[in-house]
Parts: C-alpha cells; sequence; structure tokens
C-alpha cells in the first residue's frame, strides 16, 4: 500500500501559521515583492474559495478581492520546512520518498489499518508544524496520489478494488497525475470527463504504473542541496548566509541518518564564475551543521574574484560514514549535545523554530 501526503496550499499555510493575524484570511503568496505586479504562486484556501489561484496575476487577484493578505514567497523557508516534515515522516519507519517540496510517499506494506495511520500523520503533522496535508492511499502511487486530491483540504482518501469505480467516478480527470494540461484536454474533447472515464480506455494507466518502491531504498552516497537564488547578488553576507542556511540542511539530514561527512562539496554559479566546484576532505567526520558551513566557506576562499554575482549555490556531503557515538573531544561533545537539543525543539515546534539568526538573512532576498 502507498500513502501518498499532500500538503495543502503549502506556501500560504506555512505563512499562516507563522504569522496567526493571516490565520483564516484569504492570502496570497507572491513570487515577487512589488504585491501589484507578481504572480501567485500559491493561495489559501480562503482566496481559493474566491476564485484566486496560483498562475493568476496578483492584480487580478486583487481585482476579486480588495483586501487579499499579501505575502512575498520566502523559498528558504518552504525548503526548510519540507524538510522538517520529511525528517518527521521518516520517524514513522517506512520507506520515505520525495515527490515535490509538499509532496511525499510512503511505502506502508501490508499495513493493517491504513486509515488509522493516515490520521495519525495528519495529526503528527498538525501538531508540529500547525498545517495540514491531505492524503490519499491506494495499492500503487497514481492511484495514491489520485486520492490525496479528492478531499481537499485535511482528507483522507482510501481506495480500494471495491471502491475504484464509485472515487475514480466523481473526481474529475484533471486532478489524475499528468492529466491537468494539454493530455486532459485533448482526452475530454474524446468524452473523458472523469478519471473512471479513462480508466475504462486504458485500466493499464492506472494499474501497472510502476511503483516508485519497486527498488529497495539505496543508502545514500552523498546528501546535497543546491539553491537558484532569484536573481545574481553579490553581497557575501547574504552569500554567506545561503550557505549556511545549505549546510543547516545538510547537517540535519546527516544526523537524522545517524551519518557524518568527511567531503564537502561546494557549487558556486555566476556571471563572472560561470561554474565553480571543488571539493575538500577532511581528516575528521562531521555532521555538525556549522562546521559543515566553515568547510564550505574554506573551498569558497578559493573562488579567485573578490565579490563574484552569485545566481545559485550547492552544499554536498560525500564519503559518508556512520556516526560513532562518543566523541574523544569534550569540545566536540558539548556541540553535539547543542546540536541534538536544537533538533529536538526544531521537530518539536517545526518550522525551525529555532536557527541561526544568520539564516534570516536569506529572507532578505526578494
Ligand atoms: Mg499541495
Amino acid at each position: 500500500m502507498i500513502l501518498h501526503i499532500d500538503m495543502d496550499a503549502f506556501f500560504a499555510s506555512i505563512e499562516q501559521a507563522i504569522n496567526p493575524r493571516l490565520k483564516g484570511k484569504p492570502l496570497i503568496v507572491g513570487s515577487r515583492g512589488n504585491k501589484m505586479r507578481t504572480v501567485v504562486c500559491a493561495a489559501s484556501y480562503e482566496a481559493k474559495r474566491l476564485g484566486i489561484g496560483s498562475g493568476m496575476s496578483s492584480k487580478e487577484a486583487l481585482r476579486i478581492c480588495p483586501s487579499l493578505e499579501f505575502v512575498s514567497a520566502e523559498q528558504g523557508k518552504y525548503i526548510w520546512t519540507s524538510e522538517q516534515i520529511f525528517a518527521m515522516l521518516e520517524g514513522f519507519g517506512f520507506p520515505l520518498n520525495y515527490t515535490s517540496i509538499d509532496e511525499f510517499q510512503m511505502d506502508i506494506g501490508a499495513h493493517p489499518e491504513p486509515l488509522k495511520l493516515a490520521e495519525d500523520l495528519q495529526k503528527q503533522i498538525y501538531a508540529n508544524f500547525n498545517i495540514t496535508a491531505s492524503i490519499g492511499i491506494a495499492k500503487n502511487w497514481l492511484l495514491a496520489k489520485t486520492a490525496s486530491k479528492v478531499k481537499k483540504p485535511n482528507g483522507v482518501t482510501l481506495i480500494t478494488n471495491a471502491n475504484l469505480k464509485e472515487v475514480l467516478s466523481r473526481t474529475p480527470l484533471g486532478k489524475v497525475c499528468g492529466m491537468a494540461g494539454k493530455t486532459g484536454a485533448i482526452l475530454s474533447t474524446r468524452g473523458m470527463q472523469t478519471a473512471w472515464d479513462l480508466y475504462l480506455k486504458m485500466p493499464e494507466f492506472f494499474e501497472e504504473n510502476p511503483g516508485k518502491f519497486n527498488e529497495e531504498p539505496e543508502k545514500p552516497k552523498s546528501i546535497g542541496h543546491s539553491y537558484t537564488l532569484p536573481r545574481p547578488l553579490e553581497n557575501p553576507m547574504v552569500i554567506q548566509a545561503w550557505i549556511r542556511l545549505l549546510s543547516e540542511m545538510v547537517g540535519e539530514r546527516l544526523r537524522h541518518r545517524n551519518i557524518s561527512t568527511k567531503t564537502i562539496h561546494l557549487w558556486l554559479n555566476g556571471p563572472e564564475i560561470g561554474n565553480f566546484g571543488a571539493q575538500k576532505t577532511f581528516a575528521l567526520a562531521t555532521s555538525d551543521s556549522f562546521e559543515i558551513y566553515s568547510r564550505s566557506l574554506k573551498i569558497a576562499s578559493q573562488v579567485p574574484q573578490k565579490r563574484p554575482k552569485i545566481r545559485a549555490l550547492g552544499v554536498t556531503a560525500s564519503q559518508l560514514i556512520p556516526q560513532e557515538g562518543l566523541s574523544l573531544f569534550l569540545k566536540q561533545n558539548q556541540r553535539e549535545g547543542l546540536i541534538k537539543a536544537l533538533d529536538r525543539i526544531n521537530s518539536r515546534f517545526g518550522d525551525g523554530s529555532i536557527y541561526p539568526a544568520q539564516v534570516d538573512l536569506t529572507r532578505r532576498v526578494k
């Protein structure tokens, strides 16, 4: 059985969770800071109910609802939250995949109570992050993903062989993965309006959809994160803040898997430097985010230009080894205690409740 978890209006919900003043209000998240000249990249359910949706111009959205709340997108925050949710879901002990920043798939095998498990997951997500998710459960990933769209927001839908016809008959074709665009439009002119119409013509599309979990999940050979900035930036403080954020994310994943890294690879891309990539192997393995950050900066100092413009950047850890139980170095031990405490607080309160103040600088980039 596959369980597909789809966060509801993810970016907008995060903004509402962080700022209670926005709760229950129609809200759009714009891709740029200028409220009048941007595109809606996420809308809260309150806005969706008024007919506002992503892809719409902010002007149009404001015409529909003049009192609309507006926040400009902060990618770092969404990536961060997504990572935290992934880590929390991993704690349930089932194989887990990312399908996008706000969608996760879990292979729950022959779990005896999939509905109860789904409700538990929803409760945990809400308790930790103050946002809701919709969950679909079915025998393969495509049906599970389709099921997650049936009752949004905060719904759970289980598709079995017994209710397959009933559920697919009331699911518009456009809600099936891959059918939202042209393909769906063409098929609908051929008389296919619902997912069930498509099923009758092409059952293999639903039935033989290869599971994403067929293979044993591999142990990672490297763990990395990269990010493309909205425009080239040269302020070293801001660039360092991004390296710090990416290092935090890499470190958090290493610690969650109880592994450390010896080799750090830093990648920078910009109009003057093109692709700069270099790695360095250190004697002592680490999973400390600050250490990963310091090592990344050492590599960054090899860039010949003084203040190069940076458009995209990435931090990757490789040569991964199991974490040792006790460190020989007292200072290291103290830091590890602190890191563990921070990880616990973050997983309890969600959304990086506590993270380095430096990371805040990444928010200033619009
Ligand atoms: Mg979603």
